[in-house]
């Protein structure tokens, strides 16, 4: 067997379902600002930059 080197790294491909427009709200961790992100995208700020965001606790 030469010629093929398996690749073990990360197979993006079988997560990639139907997580299509589905924004989860961020609460950010230096403004308190109310952040909504889309899967994939960079958890950043979009009011003061801060890339620290906490997951909204829905249970209140
Ligand atoms: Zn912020």
């Amino acid at each position: 067997m030469s010629g093929y080197a398996p690749q073990t790294s990360q197979t993006a491909d079988a997560s990639a379902i139907d997580i299509h427009s589905r924004a989860v709200s961020y609460t950010c961790g230096d403004c308190d600002g109310d952040v909504q992100l889309k899967r994939g995208e960079p958890i950043r700020c979009r009011n003061c930059g801060h890339r620290v965001l906490y997951k909204k606790r829905t249970n209140r």
